[in-house]
């Protein structure tokens, strides 16, 4: 077996922090797992989440523009470029040094990804998740009212604006992230699940939405003919019955068995079941293809074979 490979690295959450200091400490962490594995020989290329940072942006420009009337909001799909640069100046940059540290001298650089979405989506009739701050009830009206954004209570806790999570269609800057990735280059792209975008005509219009991480990476990494897409997140498996006293922790399964618990409904729909998704669309898209959930620090033993959960045909 081929032990050198091209491999799509989904962070999640836990691999960046929630703050602006967490996020500086955590990268630290994340850098030398993922160099641990460009050492090992592997091409590697990076996706992460956005759900804190794209909040965090969300919020302050939300405040900007209520304290300061005659401000239009600003798109959330702005947001979401903002969040792929503040992450992956902290990210790119924690390699860089990481790589350095190792005398490695390889260019690390994060893509502004743009991500098509169908604006026929269902999902756009159906705004699920919620971000940004906590609205009273007044705030949340004269939101909808002013901009026409929806909001939703939020477990007792207040309103807060909700958006809509439509699926990945295509990845625009794709040629020019393969172009770096053939060329040796550690490439950061599909941040946030990348900045969501409907085509009109020449035109690329930004939407209000913030696509999953893992359905982007999964696209990302069916792009680049990667061998491996590599979820990485705050467990070291899946499991079935999962906090219940019947939990059982899973090491290899098949696409056959992964869609049978899916629909059993072992995976909870706003953590687990789009990872669980993300890896049987991956494992089912061509032969050879696997996919690995697992946490950061276990990201060298799970390509290894020696833990995580491996999705595979
Ligand atoms: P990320 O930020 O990495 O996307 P999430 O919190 O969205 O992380 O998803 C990972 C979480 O999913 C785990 O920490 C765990 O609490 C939860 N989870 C839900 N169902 C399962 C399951 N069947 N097996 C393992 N973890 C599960
Ligand atoms: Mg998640």
């Amino acid at each position: 077996m081929n032990t050198k490979k091209r491999i799509v690295i989904a962070l999640g959450g836990n691999a960046l922090g929630n703050t602006l200091s967490e996020q500086m400490a955590a990268v630290k962490i994340t850098a030398q797992s993922i160099v641990d594995l460009i050492e090992e020989g592997h091409q590697v290329v990076i996706s992460h989440g956005n759900g804190p940072q794209v909040g965090m942006i969300n919020n302050a420009m939300t405040d900007y523009s209520l304290n300061n009337p005659g401000q239009p909001m600003m798109p959330l799909s702005v947001c979401v470029a903002m969040s792929q640069a503040y992450i992956g100046y902290d990210l790119q940059n924690a390699l860089r040094e990481e790589l350095k540290n190792r005398n490695k001298d390889i260019p690390v650089v994060t893509m502004i990804t743009q991500v098509r979405v169908e604006e026929t989506d269902p999902a756009f009739d159906h705004p699920t998740k919620p971000i940004g701050q906590f609205l009273t009830q007044e705030q949340a009206e004269e939101m909808e009212k002013k901009y026409g954004y929806p909001t939703k209570e939020d477990a007792g806790r207040g309103y807060r604006r909700v958006v809509a999570s439509p699926k990945p269609v295509e990845i625009v800057e794709i040629g020019a992230i393969r172009a770096l990735v053939d060329a040796g280059q550690v490439v950061i792209a599909g941040g946030g699940g990348g900045i969501p975008v409907a085509l009109q005509g020449n035109h690329l219009k930004g939407k209000s939405a913030v696509i999953d991480k893992d359905f982007a990476s999964c696209v990302l990494a069916q792009e680049l003919d990667a061998d491996f897409l590599i979820i990485l997140t705050a467990v070291e498996k899946v499991a079935i019955n999962f906090g219940k006293p019947e939990e059982k922790w899973l090491s290899n399964i098949n696409v056959e068995e992964a869609k049978k618990y899916m629909e059993e409904g072992h995976f909870a729909p706003g953590s687990m079941l789009p990872k669980v998704q993300a890896a049987v669309d991956f494992a089912s898209s061509k032969e050879g293809r696997r996919a690995l959930i697992t946490l950061l620090e276990k990201a060298k033993d799970g390509i290894a074979g020696k833990t995580g959960t491996i999705i595979t045909k």
